[in-house]
């Protein structure tokens, strides 16, 4: 039997960095025939298509240098052009709502601001208690009745009364009053939020950056899938029946997944596993014959007349992604446990998606659709739900106490961007190299 002194489970950005920052004496395994995981890209007739378009941001110092080291140049910073829909009224706002509701019909303002106003005015108002008393408690009625709770139940897939919102942190953008009265007032061109500027890769669409990682990491085993974890005996069994033994197991696969692996999981942690929710992204991505689908590079569908909840145009973050004379879309259709999918089968998400363009006045009848396919993320975000943070702990103490170190967006289970992902990697390897993170 193999000895490996860092064994890695996983091959996506947190266990590539994992082992690019662990540095020597480390295997990755990898069930995929190739790294990358949520940060791949398909190419399929010249399109380049990212399982959901993914942008580049952080506030870190060293991902930002380490993304920049990466891409050697091949990457190009941008402003956000990001909007939404409102099929009702026809019409595009910007992105994020609460800041630009200039544009909407006078009474829509007018509930937004009378509810912003309804809120200052009662600085004692009770604390709120899950995320859908948040949106009323920090923005009041109007903003979140018109969009906010209808964007959030689309996403999250659940009423956002069962939803913590620990996680907000930079995710929901909070302006204060003036900011929100100057975007009602007046068509403002300010980008606020930390991605109003992020970076894309020119060539090769976001698995560029996971490639050039995976550059810098000397073992990685392709297409091995993990079948069985034995913490006692420290070892880990693969598709087939290969079998090694570790000193350090970093794990970077859905926390979900551990009863699949793990023999006689105390009934506790099993408890805490199958309370975890989570959704599943379907892109269904679409290549068109002509340049010009849209000027955005992403819009929020909130109403449910539209199958997706956000679509993005890939020729809009670089135009490497098209072949000449083409443009895409992709377009994002969250389901889960609590909202099953509106309808099943490849074929018919391509029919429904296809309506809802050119219902948004996306495409046009005389468009020929060059390339339609389907990507699936599942899991794609985690649910911050009500005992989020209770099973999360159980589950994570227990793996710590059985000597496995859980990292990235899935082995934290938490909702991390790529640079958290790539960051969780560099902590866990300082972990176990005892260097201060
Ligand atoms: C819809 C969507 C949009 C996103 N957009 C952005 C964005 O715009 N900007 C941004 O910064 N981030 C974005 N992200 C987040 C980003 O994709 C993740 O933070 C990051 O890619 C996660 O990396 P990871 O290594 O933690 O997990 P993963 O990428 O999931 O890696 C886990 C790896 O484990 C492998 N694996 C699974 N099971 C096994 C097994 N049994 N045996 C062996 N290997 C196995 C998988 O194949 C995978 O390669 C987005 C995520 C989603 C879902």
């Amino acid at each position: 039997m193999e000895q490996i002194k860092h064994a890695v489970l996983g091959g996506g950005l947190t266990g590539l960095s994992a082992a690019y920052h662990l540095e020597r004496d480390y295997t990755v395994f990898e069930k995929l025939d190739e790294p990358g995981g949520l940060a791949r890209s398909e190419e399929i007739d010249g399109f380049y298509f990212d399982y959901a378009p993914h942008i580049l941001y952080t506030v870190d110092p060293y991902a930002s240098k380490l993304i920049h080291e990466l891409l050697e140049g091949n990457i190009r910073i941008q402003k956000r052009e990001a909007y939404l829909y409102h099929g009702k009224y026809d019409l595009y706002t910007r992105f994020p709502y609460q800041s630009h509701l200039y544009g909407l019909p006078a009474q829509d303002i007018i509930d937004c601001l009378s509810g912003l106003v309804d809120v200052l005015r009662d600085p004692d108002r009770p604390k709120p208690q899950n995320y859908r008393e948040w949106l009323y408690w920090r923005f009041g009625k109007g903003i979140a009745e018109h969009l906010m709770i209808p964007y959030a139940e689309r996403i999250w897939t659940i009423d956002p009364k069962h939803m913590n919102f620990n996680w907000i942190d930079r995710r929901v953008p909070e302006p204060d009053f003036e900011s929100i009265l100057r975007g009602a007032l007046q068509d403002e061109t300010e980008l606020s939020g930390f991605n109003k500027d992020f970076w894309y890769p020119i060539e090769g669409g976001i698995e560029a950056l996971p490639v050039a990682l995976a550059k810098r990491v000397s073992d990685i085993r392709l297409n091995k899938t993990v079948t069985h974890i034995d913490p006692k005996a420290r070892t880990i069994e693969f598709e087939g029946g290969e079998v090694f033994g570790y000193e350090n197991l970093v794990y970077t696969l859905p926390l979900t997944n551990l009863p699949k692996f793990i023999d006689d999981i105390p009934a506790e942690v099993m408890t805490a596993i199958n309370g975890l929710q989570y959704n599943r992204i379907k892109c269904v991505n679409i290549g068109i014959d002509r340049t010009d689908i849209s000027p955005y590079q992403w819009l929020y569908f909130y109403e449910d007349e539209f199958i997706f909840h956000r679509i993005s145009f890939p020729r809009n973050f670089s135009e490497a992604t098209c072949p000449p004379g083409t443009s895409s879309v992709c377009c994002e259709i969250a389901s889960s446990d609590h909202r099953p999918p509106r309808v099943e089968g490849d074929q018919a998400l391509i029919d429904a998606t296809v309506e809802g363009l050119k219902k948004a006045g996306i495409m046009r009848d005389s468009d020929r659709v060059v390339v339609a396919d389907v990507l699936s993320v599942d899991p794609a975000y985690v649910i911050y739900d009500l005992d989020y943070e209770t099973n999360v702990k159980i589950i994570h103490d227990y793996l710590h106490g059985i000597g496995i170190h859980p990292c990235g967006r899935f082995g934290d289970w938490q909702y991390y961007n790529m640079d958290h992902s790539i960051m969780s990697g560099k902590r866990v390897a300082d972990q176990i190299m005892g260097r201060a993170s």
